[in-house]
């Protein structure tokens, strides 16, 4: 019997698992209902073994070809304050996010079927709805730890600077024309003083003057690390990309595709 592969989701996960499956000769449909806090939009696509280390070295070596092979993986660099470079990797979020999702809400899943506006549709599921996940499996728990983006007019040297352990304030060419400015926030309690503290910072690096745009996303964090799992005969779920949506969504879709549904 031939299937389709459904997504809940058109972030870093669902879009990379739709990609995927599409270059192994599946069809695949995203849902997404824009919803507002969505991580993917605010990211800056950067990866590093570094950040990964070892807990995740798995996944970060399994993502690699996944990333290369869709979309290709370049290198930026960028620089400290003392002029030296430090080089990351780096596939912008634009060349990932589905560009045409179905713009409808899951109302529910099954086992090898979701509804949506009352109608059902069958085939594999597979959600990737973020920090949005809890709702359709019983007892998950998922932290959402929020952070704002900025972009800010015409393109300049990528800068980087060490704001405190594990966090970094950056600014780089994410999209042409402007520079893209994060800090690393991560608040479970978000409040305006944050985006004021981002702004000081993203200052500090020299970015003055008013931002064209502000990205705010919920990055999704769940106890033990990011979650892979079985639902049903027919149907997935996969979140808690943390900082590192990027690579565990690519890693993920390629377990998705290769070792369960297997074409
Ligand atoms: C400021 C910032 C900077 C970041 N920088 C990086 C970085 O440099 N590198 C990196 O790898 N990661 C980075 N991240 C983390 C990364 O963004 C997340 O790990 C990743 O985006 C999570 O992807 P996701 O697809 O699981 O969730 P999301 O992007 O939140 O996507 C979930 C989607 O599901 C949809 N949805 C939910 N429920 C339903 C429903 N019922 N029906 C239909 N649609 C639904 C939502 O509309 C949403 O679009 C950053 C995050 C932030 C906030």
């Amino acid at each position: 019997m031939t299937s389709k592969l459904l997504i809940v989701g058109g972030g870093l996960f669902g879009s990379q698992a739709a990609t995927y499956a599409r270059a192994r000769g599946i069809e695949a449909t995203v849902f997404d209902a824009g919803l507002p806090g969505a991580a993917s939009p605010a990211a800056a696509g950067l990866f590093k073994e570094a950040w990964a280390g070892r807990r995740f070295h798995e996944p970060f070596r399994q993502a690699l070809p996944v990333l290369d092979q869709l979309y290709g993986i370049r290198k930026v660099q960028l620089r400290h304050d003392d002029d030296t470079a430090e080089e990351f990797l780096f596939v912008p979020p634009g060349t990932i996010l589905a560009a045409n999702p179905v713009r409808r809400r899951v109302t529910a899943i099954g086992d090898g079927w979701l509804e949506v506006d009352g109608q059902r549709h069958e085939g594999w599921v597979y959600v990737a709805a973020g920090v949005w996940c809890g709702a359709f499996s019983a007892g998950l728990q998922i932290t959402g730890k929020a952070g704002a983006s900025y972009v800010f007019p015409g393109e300049r040297r990528g800068r980087i600077r060490s704001i405190a352990r594990g966090r970094q304030a950056l600014a780089f060419v994410r999209d042409a024309e402007t520079t893209f400015f994060s800090d690393g926030t991560a608040e479970v309690d978000y409040a305006d003083a944050h985006d004021q503290q981002t702004l000081a910072h993203a200052e500090s690096l020299g970015l003055t003057g008013v931002p064209v745009q502000r990205l705010w996303g919920r990055r999704p964090y769940t106890r033990g690390g990011p979650l892979f799992r079985r639902l049903g005969e027919r149907t997935w779920l996969a979140t808690g990309g943390r900082k590192m949506g990027t690579i565990f969504g690519a890693a993920f879709a390629r377990r998705l595709i290769d070792d369960e549904i297997r074409p």
